[in-house]
C-alpha cells in the first residue's frame, strides 16, 4: 500500500506543530519560572532590606534625650565663662582646604595625617594649579553647570587649553573634615584681617571634630570639642595664666571638680631645636630597649617619645634629658612668670616636664587637664602657646595661646562622679476631657509655657484615668484636670502627683502658683 503523499505531509505538518506547541508550552513554562523565581529573589530582597537596620557609622553616636540637656547646659555654661572673660564666639566651617591641616598640623605628625577624613570636592571648584606651586582658583558655579551644559563644554575646553598652553594642572579641590579647630581660627584671624582690631583677639568655638581613630570609650570619630584661642601681638604670661583660669572656672563652674592641671614649657625656636637634637642622639643611644613607635618616632618627632605611656620604656624615659634644663634664659623666664601668675590666682598645677605637643608650631606654655573616672582617655583639655601658627599660614607675626576640651569626655566625668544637674523635666500634664473642655486646655497651656513652664497637652482627648497613668509615666510633676466642672465653673484643678495633693484654683492663682513653684 503506497501512502498518499498528501497523508504524509499533513502528518508531518501536525507533527511540527505539535512540537513547535510543546516548545511554546516550554517556554511558556520557563518564563513562568524564571518570573517566579525572579519574584521571589525580589521578595527576598524586600523581606532582607525590611529587615536591614541603619545604624550610626561606627566610632559615631547619636546623643539622645535627656543626655542632650547636660550637653546643652555644659556648653552654655562655657559660653557664660568665657563671655565673662571677653570672649566672643566664632563659628567655624566643618571643613577646610586639606592643605591648611596638613601645614598647620606637619607631615611628621603621622597620627592626625592617617587619621584626616579626606576626600576630593569635585563640586564646584577646580583648582589649576602652577608649576611653581601657586594657585589660581578658577570658579566653576554649579548652578551654571547643572542649567547649562554647553556652557560647561566651553568652559572645560577653556580649563583644558589653559592647561595646555601653561603646563597647569587641573585638580579637584583636596578638602579635610576637621580634626581640630585652632587652624582654621588662625585661617580665619588671616583672613578677616583680626590684628587689625584692636587689642588682643579672644575667639571661643565648639563643635564636632573629626578623625580616624580605634573607637573607644572616651575616643570617637566624631567627637566635640569647646576650645579658645588668644591671638595678638603680646605673649605675656598673664595671657596664659588668664587662658588657664578661665579653663578652670569653667570646669568648676560645670561640676569636673577632680582635676588635675599639669603645665610644662617646651621651649621656643631658639633652643627647642638644641633640646630635640640633644633628645634624638640620646634616644639612638637607647634604641634598642625602645618599641617601634618610639623608634620611629626618633627621626619624625622625638618630643613626641616623651609622651609614651608604653610601660617598658618608661624607666629609660625617666633618664632622658629633660627641657626643663634646655630652655633659653628668655623661656625659662617666661616660664617662671607664669607659674608666679598662676601662683597670683590661686590656680592649683603640677609641673611634668614629659608633656609635650607633638606639633612644629607648639612653643613655650603646653598644659593639659586629666579628670577622674575616664581610664586611660583621661585627659579632658589640651593647649598651648602657638606662636609660629599664623606665620606658617601665611599670615603677619602673631603670638597665639588657646586650648580644646573634648566635650565628651568631659561630660562622661561629670555624669560619673554624679555631678549632672537633674533635667528639669515636665511640670504640667494637661489631662483635659470632654470637647467642651479642649479649646479652654490649648489656650492655657500656651499661657503656661510663656510663662516658661514645659507643658505637655495630649493631642486626642482620653479617659482622666488613662491621661494621668500618662502624666505619671512622662514624669510630670502636676497634673492639670481640665473636665466640664472645671469650665463651668472657671476654674483649674491641679494635682501634685507626688502625694496627690490636689488645689481648685482661678486662672489667676494657677498662674501665680506655677510661677513660685518655677522659681524655687
Ligand atoms: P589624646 O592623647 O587623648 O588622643 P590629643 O592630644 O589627640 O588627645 P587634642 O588634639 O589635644 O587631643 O584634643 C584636646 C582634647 O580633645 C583631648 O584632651 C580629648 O579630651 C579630646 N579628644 C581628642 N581626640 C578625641 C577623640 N577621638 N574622641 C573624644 N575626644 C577626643
Ligand atoms: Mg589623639
Amino acid at each position: 500500500m503506497t501512502e498518499n503523499p498528501n497523508d504524509q505531509e499533513k502528518a508531518l505538518a501536525k507533527l511540527r506543530e505539535r512540537e513547535l506547541d510543546d516548545q511554546a508550552k516550554a517556554d511558556t513554562k520557563r518564563a513562568q519560572l524564571e518570573q517566579a523565581e525572579a519574584h521571589d529573589l525580589a521578595k527576598a530582597r524586600a523581606i532582607e532590606q525590611a529587615q536591614h537596620r541603619f545604624r550610626a557609622i561606627k566610632g559615631t553616636r547619636d546623643i539622645l534625650p535627656p543626655n542632650s540637656a547636660v550637653w546643652n547646659w555644659f556648653e552654655d555654661t562655657a559660653r557664660e565663662v568665657f563671655e565673662a572673660y571677653n570672649f566672643g564666639e566664632i563659628r567655624l566651617p566643618i571643613f577646610e582646604q586639606t592643605e591648611l591641616f596638613a601645614r598647620s598640623i606637619g607631615l611628621q605628625a603621622d597620627a592626625i595625617n592617617k587619621e584626616m577624613y579626606s576626600f576630593e570636592d569635585r563640586g564646584s571648584d577646580v583648582i589649576v594649579k602652577r608649576s611653581d606651586g601657586g594657585l589660581i582658583v578658577i570658579e566653576v558655579k554649579e548652578s551654571l553647570r547643572l542649567r547649562d551644559n554647553e556652557m560647561r563644554a566651553q568652559l572645560e575646553d577653556l580649563l583644558a587649553r589653559v592647561e595646555r598652553s601653561s603646563g597647569l594642572a587641573a585638580m579637584a579641590e583636596p578638602v579635610t573634615l576637621r580634626p581640630e579647630a585652632t587652624a582654621s581660627v588662625a585661617r580665619a584671624y588671616i583672613e578677616h584681617n583680626m590684628q587689625a582690631l584692636p587689642g588682643n583677639t579672644k575667639l571661643y568655638y565648639m563643635g564636632p571634630m573629626f578623625r580616624r581613630e580605634r573607637p573607644q570609650k572616651g575616643r570617637y570619630r566624631q567627637f566635640y570639642q569647646i576650645g579658645a584661642e588668644v591671638l595678638g601681638q603680646s605673649d605675656a604670661p598673664a595671657i596664659d595664666a588668664e587662658v588657664l583660669e578661665m579653663l578652670l572656672v569653667f570646669f568648676n563652674r560645670a561640676g569636673l571638680t577632680r582635676t588635675t592641671l599639669c603645665i610644662n614649657s617646651i621651649g621656643d625656636k631658639n633652643c627647642r631645636p638644641q633640646y630635640v637634637e640633644l633628645l634624638r642622639q640620646e634616644l639612638q643611644r637607647v634604641k634598642d630597649q625602645l618599641g617601634a613607635d618610639s623608634q620611629r618616632r626618633i627621626e619624625t618627632n622625638p618630643l613626641r617619645v616623651l609622651d609614651s605611656k608604653v610601660p617598658s620604656e618608661q624607666p629609660i624615659i625617666e633618664k632622658l634629658p629633660r627641657i626643663s634644663d634646655h630652655l633659653c634664659d628668655d623661656c625659662r623666664a617666661h616660664f617662671a612668670k607664669l607659674k608666679d601668675e598662676l601662683n597670683l590666682r590661686g590656680i592649683q598645677y603640677e609641673e611634668n616636664w614629659r608633656l609635650v605637643r607633638g606639633l612644629d608650631y607648639y612653643t613655650r606654655t603646653t598644659f593639659e587637664v586629666i579628670a577622674e573616672g575616664l581610664g586611660s582617655q583621661n585627659a579632658v583639655c589640651g593647649g598651648g602657646r602657638y606662636d609660629g601658627l599664623v606665620e606658617l599660614l601665611g599670615g603677619p607675626p602673631t603670638k597665639g595661646i588657646g586650648f580644646a576640651i573634648g566635650t565628651d569626655r568631659s561630660i562622661l566625668s561629670i555624669e560619673e562622679t554624679g555631678n549632672a544637674p537633674a533635667p528639669d523635666g515636665l511640670s504640667v500634664y494637661v489631662a483635659w476631657m470632654g470637647l467642651a473642655s479642649y479649646p479652654t486646655a490649648v489656650w492655657i497651656t500656651r499661657k503656661l509655657r510663656d510663662a516658661g513652664l514645659t507643658v505637655e497637652l495630649p493631642p486626642e482627648e482620653m479617659k482622666f484615668k488613662k491621661s494621668l497613668g500618662l502624666a505619671d509615666k512622662l514624669g510630670a510633676r502636676y497634673a492639670l484636670i481640665l473636665g466640664e466642672d472645671e469650665v463651668a465653673s472657671r476654674t483649674f484643678t491641679l494635682k501634685r502627683l507626688a502625694d496627690a495633693e490636689q488645689k481648685k484654683l482661678t486662672e489667676a492663682e494657677l498662674l501665680e502658683y506655677l510661677e513660685s513653684e518655677r522659681r524655687r
